[in-house]
């Protein structure tokens, strides 16, 4: 996989990003392919994606991703991306060609997207909506106190009132969200964060052990044990949340197509060990 991914000048977020779970997905054919370049226009404290001067957009990367994820035989594909404030419509169109070359290539497969927030523009939003994805995906990170500290250039009510238009405008499709435990935040402030998702429209929610990529990035605060991430899990199923990972090494895009299916039959909780 690798070496396909080199030689289509493509990345993954689970290399950029220095995934804990790369072996095994990589191992199992899944990928999530990082669009829109290397570098990021962001600077989250717990992000290990680049940072620097973006590079200019590729119109031939959606062909390239759609051809990646045919040889790679993918049945559920994930698509991210850098966030790119330098662009008028922080890359959404991209995103909406990637998944119309998928759906024209792979036309059964289904297609989840995580996407910045395209700074709270409705257009943008909508341009990714109506491509037709089958999952919507953007992640809230961490709880309301913590995000002008951990990540500074978003917005807690902004990331909630994207995820809000993706519910309102295509009730058909899945809204889902993520966040990161250890950060500094409180049980409470959790439980607050997930409650404001399941309000905004979300019905899918990861939840996972915050790990320090390195020295310079935010320190971890506390590592929660197993079986907290069960009571967070329980607790969310209970809120009305239809599937929900939880678990130490869980991120947004662990076993992603698993939760789909389990979202589309009954509605269940993954413990994600
Ligand atoms: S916006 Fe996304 S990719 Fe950019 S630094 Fe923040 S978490 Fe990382």
């Amino acid at each position: 996989m690798r070496d396909m991914l080199a030689k289509e000048s493509l990345h993954t977020v689970c290399q950029s990003a220095a995934c804990p779970n790369l072996s095994e997905c990589f191992g199992a054919g899944t990928a999530t392919f990082m669009i829109l370049g290397e570098f990021c226009t962001r600077h989250c404290r717990f992000c290990a994606v680049s940072q620097g001067a973006p590079s200019p957009v590729d119109h031939e990367e959606p062909v390239r991703v759609a051809r990646a994820a045919a040889y790679f035989g993918l049945s559920h594909v994930v698509v991210t991306s850098v966030t790119r404030d330098d662009l008028d419509d922080g890359g959404a169109g991209s995103f909406a060609r990637t998944i119309s070359e998928l759906r024209r290539t792979l036309p059964n497969a289904s297609i989840e997207v995580l996407t910045p927030d395209f700074r709270g523009v409705a257009r943008s939003v909508a341009t990714v909506l109506m491509a037709g994805p089958d999952v919507f995906n953007h992640n809230l990170e961490t709880v309301r106190r913590l995000q002008p500290d951990v990540r500074p250039e978003a917005d807690y009510d902004r990331s909630l009132s994207v995820l809000a238009m993706a519910a309102r405008w295509r009730p058909e499709l899945i809204v889902k969200s993520g966040i990161m435990v250890g950060l500094g935040e409180t049980d409470d402030e959790i439980v607050a964060a997930m409650s404001d998702l399941y309000s905004a429209g979300c019905a899918s929610l990861t939840i996972g052990q915050y790990l320090a990529p390195s020295k310079e990035h935010a320190p971890v605060a506390r590592y929660v044990p197993p079986e907290s991430f069960e009571g967070l899990r329980n607790m969310a199923m209970a809120m009305g949340f239809r599937s929900v990972a939880a678990g130490p090494l869980v991120r947004s895009s662990y076993r992603a197509g698993e939760l789909l299916r389990q979202e589309r039959t009954e509605g269940t909780a993954c413990c994600g060990r």
